[in-house]
């Protein structure tokens, strides 16, 4: 049996700390993943349902998108893959006894990791208006108790509907529907918060705003870039992936403030080598950057291509791209000073990086919120698709653009419409297919959500998933919006801190999860996920649903879509909750590559979705070529005194869920409130190591923000940057702080300085 949840919130600003480790997994990962199983499940039910995790009649594993290989290993998961599975298979219960035990404003005071802890949820709740305690509700009562408040709102755009990557395909595509009926395209999702900028870039030079890059091609290429990405912890199948490609031949540059265990040796515990050897050496170049810099970087790369005679592929160039000239012309001078200023490098290295670069022909660039979540992030990416044109390193194989994304479906959800700015494509197959006229304005992203909730233009929040509060920036702006809500319902499987910071009214829908068996009145049934490979396949539970009655992710939306729309809406909602393959066919009617569906998804593996500039070099833009741009170099400003924070992730984290209090890649175990900081920066700055500090942003209309009371402990980190964990520091990061063009919040970016903690 599961071990009880903890009892008390252990205090999280005592940790230890030690050096940090230098190599990845091996036998402490195995150790690390039963222990933290076995605190969730009985033995028994870990190795059930650990053997089914990617396996091709099993489910897709909850946590990030890593696609899977061919051939999937026995154990085909990771330490991480494994904590996600076990969290959501957990035999802890939260029942209604619990909640009438817990008054909303004590929930609140506790830890992210707390409630998280305390086990799957298993009844629909509602905190009705002025009530200090959720109490259960029919699923008949919640629904009509939305439909009530929708039809009461002056303008369906008075509803925003969220989506986090967990959410299936099928699920999806029914979701937007519903809204789209509804009338709003108030359709924010997590991917706003983390690759918008990839997309937006990639749309715009490539046409698709996806990666171009399978498994395959890792395995294929010469050289493999990852920057602002820390696969160790946020996607760590990949390190197997880079074994391989290094095995093959390659090499493999990190550009990252920190000097990341995963990106400097690997010990894959599949393999003897790994778990009793030394395992893999990764990285053969470490660009140790500033933060903000990568877009100097990159700049400088392609100056120094440019100049390198024989270097550009021109007839590629000639052939399929356009804007070449104006590009070259820009980058033909390079202010050498504010590339070495912005990148913190010696130049020494960055002609290091063009010499691997003039040795390989099949060049591969890999990132992640580094990247994505600066003001400059879009001018950056578009940078780094230069680089790449340049010598034609997108569509042939071994080479290409590959954004890793950090949850299991959030491609797949903005490919079947969850997305608030639709194509007329898209929204003209959809009202085809189902004879209605779509809403065509656009509708709010996440931080514009949270600005209309602010404003009270946005008084029913809907969130499929996720842990929008927790994940979202500027916590006190966002918790209050969220407080200015009428009604605020969650889709949930467990218990987070956006079911204790509500509306006048909330509920709780109680989900199954990935690991559950979903079986309705024609049969047990699967759905479908898309990975960061754009390859789309089946995922199927098996375990026992946590209680009787909890409704699937479809049941919910479809049972939702017919409350609220009444009994005269055409659409076959009870025929989509039945049977799946009923909601896979419209799919196949309305989205591009999804065609043969029902028959293609059952393969073992699944199927790969088109990709015209990876499969023929062919770009769907605005010029219908790929397209050069021009970008300015520019870097994150820093006053005196003050450092760029960055937020990221422990290695017991998953986005805003807390598995545990150890970070033990970087030596730190046992709690969480910590800074890091450059010894260097930290004599300037009078921060001594193991001193409590409070954490204060500065924001240009000179608003300022406090995180208080954090453990400074002096990191090897890039010097002018500090980095602290999310969700407890994304109080620092101003709504109003986005990157151009995507909107995406500024999470990497984040000028603070430091005061003594009270
Ligand atoms: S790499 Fe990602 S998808 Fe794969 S098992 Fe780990 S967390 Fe899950």
């Amino acid at each position: 049996m599961a071990k009880q949840p903890p009892h008390r919130d252990p205090a999280q600003d005592a940790p230890h700390v030690a050096p940090p480790a230098h190599a990845a997994a091996g036998l402490p990962a195995i150790g690390h993943t039963l222990r933290m199983a076995a605190e969730q499940m009985s033995p028994g039910r870990v190795l059930a349902t650990l053997r089914r995790v990617n396996q091709p009649d099993g489910f897709d594993c909850p946590g990030c998108a890593w696609p899977e290989p061919d051939k999937p290993h026995l154990a085909e998961f990771c330490e991480n893959g494994a904590k996600a599975v076990a969290e959501e298979a957990t035999e802890r219960r939260i029942t209604p006894a619990f909640f009438a035990e817990h008054p909303v404003a004590a929930l609140a005071e506790r830890s992210g990791y707390w409630l998280g802890q305390q086990g799957r949820l298993t009844t629909p709740m509602l905190l009705d208006e002025g009530a200090t305690h959720y109490a259960p509700i029919g699923w008949d009562e919640a629904f009509a108790l939305i439909a009530e408040e929708l039809t009461a709102l002056d303008s369906p755009d008075g509803a925003a509907f969220y989506t986090s990557g967990r959410t299936s395909n099928e699920a999806a595509f029914a979701y937007q529907l519903f809204a789209r009926k509804l009338g709003t395209n108030n359709l924010p999702d997590c991917s706003n918060m983390c690759h918008e900028s990839s997309g937006s870039a990639l749309t715009e030079t490539l046409g698709v705003g996806k990666g171009s890059v399978s498994l395959k091609d890792l395995y294929q290429a010469d050289l493999i870039i990852v920057a602002g990405q820390n696969p160790g912890t946020n996607h760590p199948r990949m390190l197997s992936a880079l074994e391989r490609a290094k095995r093959a031949g390659a090499r493999i540059v990190s550009v990252n403030p920190l000097p990341e265990a995963g990106l400097e040796r690997f010990k894959n515990p599949q393999t003897p080598r790994g778990l009793v050897g030394g395992g893999t050496r990764l990285t053969d170049l470490f660009l140790q950057i500033r933060l903000g810099g990568d877009l100097a970087l990159f700049r400088a790369l392609n100056h120094l291509l440019l100049t390198t005679p024989g270097a550009v592929d021109e007839a590629f160039v000639a052939e399929h791209c356009a804007g070449y000239a104006e590009f070259a012309a820009d980058a033909a001078e390079l202010d050498r000073a504010a590339v070495l200023r912005a990148t913190g490098l010696p130049w020494e290295q960055i002609e290091q990086l063009h010499g691997l670069v003039l040795g390989a022909q099949k060049v591969i660039v890999c990132w992640a919120m580094g990247l994505t979540q600066h003001k400059h992030a879009v001018p950056t990416i578009r940078e780094v698709v230069n680089f790449l044109l340049l010598r034609g390193n997108v569509g042939r194989p071994g080479a290409g653009v590959c954004p890793v994304r950090g949850h299991s479906n959030v491609q797949g959800d903005r490919t079947m419409g969850i997305f608030e700015r639709p194509s007329a494509a898209f929204l003209d197959a959809l009202g085809r297919e189902f004879a209605f006229e779509p809403p065509r304005a656009h509708g709010h992203d996440t931080v514009d959500t949270i600005r209309a909730m602010r404003d009270g233009r946005v008084k029913v929040f809907f969130a499929m998933g996720g842990n929008f509060v927790a994940a979202s920036p500027d916590t006190d702006a966002t918790e209050a919006a969220v407080r200015r809500c009428r009604l605020t319902v969650h889709v949930s499987t467990k218990l987070n801190r956006s079911h204790v910071v509500t509306g006048a009214r909330a509920l709780i829908l109680p989900t199954l999860g990935r690991t559950d068996r979903d079986v309705t009145a024609a049969g047990p049934q699967f759905v479908s996920v898309e990975d960061s490979m754009g390859m789309v396949h089946s995922s199927r539970g098996g375990l026992r649903p946590p209680a009787p009655g909890l409704l699937s992710e479809v049941a919910i939306v479809t049972r939702l879509a017919r409350a609220v729309l009444g009994p005269q809406d055409p659409t076959p909602w009870e025929e989509f909750a039945l049977d799946y393959d009923r909601i896979r066919e419209r799919i196949a009617r309305v989205v591009p590559g999804f065609d043969d569906y029902n028959a293609r998804v059952r393969r073992p593996g699944g199927f790969a979705l088109p990709h015209a500039p990876r499969d023929t070099r062919t770009f769907p833009t605005a010029t219908g070529k790929a397209n050069f741009t021009v970008n300015p170099l520019t870097a994150p400003e820093v006053p005196a005194g003050r450092l760029l924070l960055q937020t990221l992730r422990s290695h017991d984290q998953y986005n805003t869920t807390v598995y545990g209090l150890d970070d033990r890649y970087r030596g730190i175990t046992g709690g969480r409130r910590v800074v890091l900081v450059n010894p260097a920066d930290a004599a300037e700055l009078g921060l001594a190591d193991g001193q409590f500090v409070d954490l204060v942003s500065e924001w240009t209309d000179g608003s300022e923000r406090r995180a208080p009371r954090f453990r400074v402990v002096h990191y090897p980190v890039a010097r002018g940057g500090a980095a602290a964990y999310y969700p407890e520091t994304n109080v620092l990061v101003p709504l109003d702080s986005t990157a151009d063009v995507s909107n995406t919040p500024t999470s990497k970016s984040v000028v603070v300085r430091f005061e003594p903690a009270a």
